[in-house]
């Protein structure tokens, strides 16, 4: 489930738990980082040629930003702190759980 505002842009990252979190999706790509050629070049969708052990770090760059961005890592850690939906953001009433 998804935590938003509706008066502003303000987002963050689906609510953890065991089966989707930063970490469970770094270790889908250990497999990569064992057994594969880092230095080999994979088509993207784009067409666009990258290294992989470039796609691999930005992949881990993207679960950073979420760790940092992240308020409230459980639907429970929300409610308990933030029970009028305030946004951290825009300072509204206007959060929203998809
Ligand atoms: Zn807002």
């Amino acid at each position: 489930m998804f935590l938003h505002c509706h008066n502003c842009n303000w987002e963050q990252d689906d609510f953890w738990d065991q089966h989707y979190n930063p970490a469970r999706s770094v270790l889908d790509w250990e497999s990569e980082l064992i057994n594969n050629d880092l230095n080999q070049y994979v088509k993207l969708e784009t067409k666009e040629q990258m290294q992989l052990r470039e796609i691999i770090a930005k992949e881990f760059e993207k679960k950073a930003y979420l760790i940092r961005q992240m308020r409230y890592q459980t639907i429970d850690q929300f409610k308990e702190n933030n029970p009028n939906g305030v946004c951290p953001s825009c300072g509204k009433r206007t959060l929203d759980i998809d």
